[in-house]
């Protein structure tokens, strides 16, 4: 193995066959972060090699695994628009893609295994194995299995047989290390001594994610695993197998290519867990995220885009993320999830969409947050269209939309003003401020941003001789319910003289 094999992912598994990735995760409760960003760089590799990408679901664990969770799986990759060529939902020639629906497979090389000899039945107790790791521990030696069970007799299967015992499946490791040219890593070896037995079948008939995974590999013709660091450890095991497999029939007898993926890590640099608040990617579209801003994210942790001309560039779509995406340049160093950054990015995304675009991706929030009716009412579509430029250019999230044009939509016996922004602003010398404004805008002709702004400047301005910053605050908060609002004079003329006064009048008389 040499460093070379780095620079080249294709070397050694596709000969002419196409590259073939996959996403494979376990459907145990909320769609996660670090879930993403490895379906994210598994898809980016096949788009770019031109290969397939494949999405199987690994629900062998009855216990943890949900149909819930498998619809939203199914939900945040169509969000995320991550499109699979096989796989579930979808189907393709080497399914079903959902482990559950595929036991009578996993039963099959199991019992192929069994008869080549690559594992055998195990009858030890979990008392008896307890014992000797107990044992083993306190000699300073190895505590996996330690292979007692592994060239039992006929007489001695029997016997344990006969007392009721039910048996695990066991590969057997071969005694040598294993070496393998990790696609973001370079080369690791793992010594002989350090992956023993494992089981691959539970006692009571369960196959377990060490057969499964690999079998579904094998079967299905992948040619490149990429995935998360904490898996690294069954790697030298899976590449056994696989070389059982060539001798059984199982899949093509070429072993895939590895590649792990960088942890990601949240504050205080711990791992990013699954359990944690910025962990939950359904989280970020409820929040307002774009796909492709969050994407675009996500992308960033562990790769970057090759730097043009000492330029780095941070923002990027898609398209250009494939064309770039060589997995040797993923920096295998724990990767640090940058919430503010992530917001930063997805704002220059939503800047990126034309006004219409924004428009149609801000409805949803706004029908969600029950502002706008579904399907909503040509006035309601008008209004939101009118008010759309007004916050393209300022949020970083779609839902802030919701809160700073919510004034517009709101039913009128429903406003609210802030408390505390209504304390620092309508003080009696804001509220002389709103009558002023009030009166100048009762007797407008035209009810046009640029009269509403002359009529507020000459009353309040010239007429009570304030400065500009304290003119506008009190009936910014008056009329919009809060300090932060969209440009004032736009927001009145949208929201119509009619509640525009009536906001005033409800200030003054509060
Ligand atoms: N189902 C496994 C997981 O979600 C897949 C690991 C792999 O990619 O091999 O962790």
């Amino acid at each position: 193995m040499n460093d070379a094999l780095k620079t080249d992912p294709l070397a050694g598994v596709t000969g002419d066959r196409p590259v073939v990735a996959r996403f494979c995760p376990s459907p145990t409760g909320n769609p996660h972060v670090g879930m993403a960003r490895t379906a994210l760089f598994s898809w980016a590799f096949a788009r770019h090699h031109g290969g397939k990408f494949v999405f199987r679901v690994e629900d062998t664990d009855q216990s943890r695994d949900s149909e819930e969770s498998y619809n939203l799986l199914v939900d945040v990759m169509r969000w995320l628009g991550l499109d699979w060529d096989e796989g579930v939902e979808v189907g393709g020639d080497n399914g079903p893609y959902r482990q559950s629906q595929r036991m009578d497979i996993y039963a099959d090389v199991a019992q192929r295994l069994l008869d080549g000899g690559f594992a055998y039945k195990a009858y030890d107790t979990a008392e008896e194995l307890e014992e000797r790791r107990e044992k083993a521990r306190a000699e300073g030696r190895p505590s996996g299995y330690d292979g007692l069970h592994r060239d039992l007799t006929d007489e001695q299967r029997a016997a344990y047989e006969a007392e009721g015992r039910q048996p695990v499946i066991r590969f057997r490791m071969p005694d040598r290390d294993y070496t393998f040219d990790d696609l973001v890593r370079g080369p690791i070896t793992f010594g002989a001594d350090n992956v023993q037995d494992f089981v691959i079948v539970r006692a009571n008939g369960q196959p377990l994610y060490t057969l499964t995974n690999p079998t579904d590999d094998a079967l299905m013709g992948i040619t490149h695993v990429l995935r998360g660091e904490d898996i690294l450890s069954s790697t030298p095991r899976q590449i056994a197998l696989y070389e059982a497999f060539a001798q059984i029939g199982v899949g093509s007898g070429v072993t895939p290519r590895f590649g792990h993926l960088p942890y990601v890590t949240g504050a205080g640099n711990r791992k990013l867990s699954k359990r944690d608040p910025e962990s939950n990617l359904l989280g970020y579209r409820d929040d307002g995220f774009l796909p492709e801003g969050l994407l675009n994210y996500l992308a960033l942790l562990g790769w970057s885009l090759p730097a043009v001309d000492g330029e780095e560039k941070d923002v990027f779509d898609l398209a250009e993320m494939v064309e770039a995406f060589e997995i040797g340049r993923v920096n295998p160093n724990p990767a640090r999830f940058d919430l503010v950054k992530c917001e930063a990015i997805n704002g220059d995304h939503i800047r990126r969409l034309s006004v219409e675009q924004v428009t149609e991706r801000l409805l949803p929030y706004f029908q969600k947050a029950g502002l706008i009716a579904d399907p909503a009412t040509d006035d309601e579509a008008a209004v939101l269209a009118a008010a759309a430029p007004l916050v393209h250019e300022r949020i970083s999230k779609l839902t802030e939309a919701v809160d700073m044009l919510r004034f517009l939509f709101v039913a009128e016996d429903e406003f609210t003003v802030d408390e505390t922004d209504a304390a620092k602003q309508l003080d009696e010398k804001g509220l002389t401020t709103a009558r002023a404004a009030h009166d100048a805008l009762a007797g407008l002709e035209t009810w046009d941003t640029e009269s509403i702004e002359a009529a507020l400047r000459a009353a309040l301005i010239d007429g009570l001789g304030l400065k500009p910053r304290l003119a506008f605050g009190p009936v910014r908060v008056a009329v919009t319910g809060s300090r932060i609002s969209p440009p004032l004079f736009e927001s009145l003329e949208l929201l119509g003289r009619e509640r525009t006064l009536a906001r005033l009048s409800a200030a003054l008389s509060s």
